[in-house]
């Protein structure tokens, strides 16, 4: 919604004539929408990507909560699932997918690896957590994560985004170049 003069001039147009409760329902209409359909770019890149298939299988089905859709351009994606370990090597990959997505978008971070390194926090090639390249919503805990765990993580997300105002995210942050 960033860039989307038309409704930013629809929301200034609302506010200047006192109809904050429209603009107050439309934030709620907006994201219900959102919160409910988030398409992931998923980066797996090891063993949490395995236990994430197990999500779109009938057992656990993510198609309930509206987040079944996976995209493989970042351009079609509002968030993006980091589940493995990442490496020095990939993480400038990372950052690059990242900054092609468009606003509004989230990262959720999966797995011990991603979190902080997990097993590999000591070696020489590992990031020790992608907050240190990318800034990250949530972080779903876990060698790897259960479905349950994913789940849970998932439906914090979109309470996240339940309470966001119209223009501009109010709890996005960008993160600084280092
Ligand atoms: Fe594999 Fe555990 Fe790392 Fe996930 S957190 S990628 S399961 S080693």
């Amino acid at each position: 919604f960033k860039n989307n003069d038309y409704l930013e001039r629809l929301v200034d147009e609302l506010n200047r004539n006192g109809a904050g409760v429209v603009v107050g329902t439309l934030d709620e209409l907006i994201n219900w929408g959102r919160s409910n359909s988030l398409w992931s770019l998923t980066f797996g890149t090891s063993c949490c990507a395995i236990e994430f298939m197990a999500l779109g299988a009938a057992r656990y089905d993510m198609a309930r909560f509206g987040f079944e859709v996976t995209r493989n351009s970042p351009r079609q994606a509002d968030m993006i699932m980091v589940l493995g370990t990442i490496t020095y090597k990939m993480a400038p990959v990372l950052k690059r997918l990242y900054d092609q997505m468009a606003e509004p978008k989230y990262v959720v971070a999966v797995g011990g690896c991603t979190i902080s390194g997990g097993p590999f926090v000591k070696s020489y090639h590992v990031v020790n957590g992608i907050d240190k390249i990318i800034p990250v919503d949530v972080f779903i805990p876990g060698c790897p994560p259960r479905p349950e765990a994913f789940y849970y993580g998932m439906m914090q997300l979109q309470r996240k985004i339940k309470v966001e105002k119209f223009l501009g995210g109010v709890n996005r942050k960008e993160k600084k170049e280092e």
